[in-house]
């Protein structure tokens, strides 16, 4: 349920709903938007009637959410959500692009791709210390090493890191590195990393799982917004199809249903969407067009000796060219890349 008031609601009017709210054993969530403010109602809600609270003062409206996911929908909150992440946006104008290799392989060679990427003006650098990998005998990261080396990243070129937190045990030192947790496609169900990612109050980069539905992936992101944490980038990274000429097979279409149904912003991860470096570029494009918030590539200075994922990594070089491509493309969609 939600409770719809005016920007300019007096703050006894709010509290009083609130009160309400948590007198009835839900839990409200304050959710101040463009023209309205929305307390979102969370828990038991079949106990509560819309009368209760339409005689409130300062309630102009009161509307039952109808989808199984709350804080996430469109119906709580109208508006696009923007993330804050220093001097970038997240689902703004701007289009958030991170590039990085797959995984933090060595000090040097992750000192060596962030220097070209920051060449080319990325703010944010994607590499995994801790890696999920299918085989138990395929590199698994250089997990605290790893992690001690994109802090060195941070402090050397001023890039923003995006990390993977594969587990509950090792969020406290994802987190102390980490600008944006990276939740990963086998994760996406790890409800109680979810709870905890959540509960960091750090923006959450959540990955469809490869057998999700969209539905799925927005009762994942619920688990986050529950913790209070607005901060959540959703990313489309390709799903399990019948198909076998690529990885997998990057479900655009997720796109525009995410953003009917929900206020939060979606990027595209076409690396893994396709696992093969020379669709990437093709399916990038295909992602702005379709208007996804951002763009998360796999870029390695020498893929053919990267640890993990070479085969669908870009170089740099390449990674260059498809960017002028999208800049081009950007103001298209009314978007811009001002790398
Ligand atoms: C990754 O980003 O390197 C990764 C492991 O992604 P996913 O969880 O989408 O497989
Ligand atoms: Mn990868």
């Amino acid at each position: 349920m939600v409770i719809v008031m005016g920007l300019d609601a007096p703050r006894d009017d709010i509290e009083k709903v609130k009160e309400k709210v948590t007198l009835l054993e839900c839990t409200p969530h304050e959710i101040t938007g463009s023209s309205k403010l929305a307390i979102g109602i969370t828990g038991p809600t079949n106990k509560l009637n819309e009368e209760d609270f339409q005689m409130l003062p300062s309630v102009q409206e009161v509307v039952r959410v109808t989808k199984k996911y709350k804080l996430v929908s469109r119906q709580m909150k109208v508006d696009d959500t923007i993330i804050s992440i220093d001097n970038n946006v997240v689902g703004g104008e701007e289009l958030f692009i991170c590039a990085g290799p797959c995984s933090v392989e060595s000090r040097d060679q992750i000192l060596e791709i962030a220097n070209q990427l920051k060449e080319i003006g990325v703010k944010f650098i994607r590499a995994g210390a801790f890696k999920p990998r299918s085989s138990p005998y395929s590199f698994q990261g250089l997990k605290e090493k790893g992690l001690e080396y994109l802090q060195e990243v941070k402090d050397k070129y001023g890039l923003k890191v995006v990390t993977e937190v594969l587990n509950t045990s090792t969020l406290p030192a994802v987190t102390e590195v980490a600008d944006i947790l990276q939740i990963g496609s086998r994760n996406m169900m790890n409800f109680t990393l979810l709870v905890e990612a959540g509960m960091t109050g750090k923006p959450v980069l959540l990955k469809r799982g490869m057998s999700a539905t969209v539905e799925d992936l927005l009762l994942s992101a619920e688990y986050i917004l529950a913790q209070d944490n607005y901060n959540v980038i959703l990313c489309e990274r390709g799903i399990r199809t019948f198909e076998t000429s690529t990885r997998n097979t990057l479900d655009l279409n997720a796109i525009p249903v995410v953003k009917k149904h929900s206020h939060l912003p979606i990027i595209v991860d076409p690396s893994h969407g396709v696992g093969i470096w020379d669709k990437v570029p093709a399916m990038s494009m295909a992602a702005i067009a379709a208007r996804a918030d951002g763009l998360l590539l796999e870029v390695h200075q020498r893929p053919d000796e990267a640890l993990s994922d070479g085969y669908q990594s870009l170089t740099p070089k390449q990674f260059e060219e498809l960017l002028n491509k999208l800049k081009e493309l950007a103001p298209v969609v009314g978007r811009k890349i001002t790398l």
